[in-house]
């Protein structure tokens, strides 16, 4: 089965051919994190705007590094959801006008569901059920995989997101925008034991998360120096910070795995290509016992090969979407009868 897969949820455009959910033929992005440096963060109609540019682009060329036509393609996979509405529509409306024009079936994927099918592509041996740590810009999520596209939500962040908090987080320390990779890179050459903040644990959800308490502390700490007329060394406080962050996604991840009996823990999302948390849960696995999986760099930020691996499963379980498939921005993980597949009746 060969998927046609698109991408635009946020600030990456982006087109793949993928095969039978796990073999990637083409994997075309097309990123303007360039065009929103300069705003500090993504601006959506700029986003909408670029995605309509550079769209039909990206379909041609990840059929063409296939090798590949649509006459080829056995179904177009796109995300629908969650993401901003004005750049979603511009991926949902080229899935369906390629559909409509020739006959070939459509499928709408989750977003998230997509990040965690990334971990399918590399890892050929990797089936559910195993728990998945989902970090991105937009979520923080504890899942159990039960079956492919069957999902059970046991922890979330109560309030930012670990990618948001990385991304505002090296905003206050000037680092610029996408703070994450910035914040990565500073960590290495900083102290993680200069700086000790606070990690929240929330009593009565053992599995949530919650980095706003942490973003402020950070934010506290930079303006008590200024105030003070105090410098503060910036690699040292990305590593504090970092480890803070990295230290309760670690512990979360493993009791999770640990109690649920799952002996397979995989990492999804764009925080999911950070250096220390890669480090930490191999190590945490390693002594726990438990396998570990983690996407390429590549495949962990937004791509649409991972869609294409997530539609794969949606495509043999039968599901089609049909020519009324909308963008959904809120779209919630998991119960998929609850979704109505974008429809909007
Ligand atoms: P969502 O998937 O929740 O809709 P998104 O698609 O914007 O949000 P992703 O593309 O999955 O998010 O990931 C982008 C986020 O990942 C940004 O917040 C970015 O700072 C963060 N990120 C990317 N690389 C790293 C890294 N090396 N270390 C930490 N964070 C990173
Ligand atoms: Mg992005
Ligand atoms: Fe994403």
């Amino acid at each position: 089965v060969t998927i046609l897969a698109i991408e635009s949820s946020c600030d990456e455009t982006a087109a793949a051919v993928v095969r039978d959910g796990r073999e990637v033929l083409s994997n075309i992005i097309s990123s303007q994190i360039a065009l929103h440096t300069v705003y500090g963060g993504v601006v959506p109609e700029i986003a909408s705007r670029k995605h309509v540019e550079k769209i039909n682009y990206c379909v041609r060329e990840a059929l063409s590094q296939a090798d590949l036509t649509l006459e080829d393609i056995d179904a177009i996979a796109v995300t629908y959801g969650p993401g901003l509405v004005g750049a979603l529509l511009v991926g949902v409306s080229e899935a369906k006008a390629l559909s409509f024009a020739t006959g070939i079936p459509l499928i709408g994927v989750h977003h998230i569901e997509g990040h965690i099918s990334a971990n399918y592509i590399e890892n050929k041996d990797l089936e559910p059920p195993f728990v998945c740590l989902v970090v991105s810009g937009g979520h923080s999520h504890l899942v159990v995989v039960k079956d492919y596209g069957v999902y059970d939500i046991i922890g979330q962040t109560r309030d930012d997101a670990a990618g948001e908090a990385f991304d505002k987080v090296a905003r206050a320390i000037g680092l610029g925008y996408p703070g994450g990779p910035k914040i990565d890179k500073a960590a290495r050459d900083g102290d993680e034991n200069a700086i000790s903040f606070p990690t929240a644990k929330i009593a009565d959800a053992e599995y949530d998360f919650s980095f706003s308490g942490l973003k402020s502390a950070v934010l506290n700490y930079i303006n008590i120096k200024r105030m003070q007329g105090e410098d503060f060394n910036k690699n040292d406080l990305a590593a504090s910070f970092q480890k803070a962050v990295v230290d309760v996604l670690t512990e979360h991840a493993i009791r999770a795995a640990l109690q649920y009996g799952c002996d397979k823990l995989a990492i999804a999302g764009g925080v999911a290509s950070n250096t220390g948390l890669r480090q930490s849960l191999e190590k945490a696995c390693k002594d726990n016992n438990i396998k570990f999986y983690r996407p390429s760099p590549v495949l962990c930020t937004d791509n649409a090969a991972m869609i294409g691996a997530a539609g794969y499963y949606e495509y043999m379980k039968g599901e089609r979407a049909d020519l009324s498939l909308n963008a959904v921005p809120n779209l919630p993980l998991g119960d998929r009868e609850r979704r109505f597949h974008g429809r909007s009746s």
